[in-house]
């Protein structure tokens, strides 16, 4: 597998899709190319960010948002103190 071939499979992967095509040489493409492991580690932290935005203020997953969140949530916290 080649990174062009990783970077399509990677976002299928990262939905947790266990038949996707090519996850096993995906993983392994990504045990032996620490290019494709950052892309992927950081796909993974946006979607976490995505996730706790979601259960904490009910809003989209989109990074920007969740930044426009915390710094409305820091604002109020000056506010209250
Ligand atoms: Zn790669």
């Amino acid at each position: 597998m080649q990174c062009i071939d990783a970077e399509r499979i990677l976002p299928v992967l990262l939905d947790g899709d266990p038949d996707v095509w090519g996850t096993r040489a995906m993983l392994s493409h990504l045990l032996t190319c620490s290019d494709c492991r950052e892309i992927f580690a950081n796909m993974l932290l946006v979607k976490a960010m995505g996730d706790v935005a979601r259960s904490q203020w009910g809003r989209s997953s989109r990074p920007d948002r969740v930044e426009g969140a915390v710094e409305r949530r820091k604002a109020q916290v000056d506010t209250a103190a």
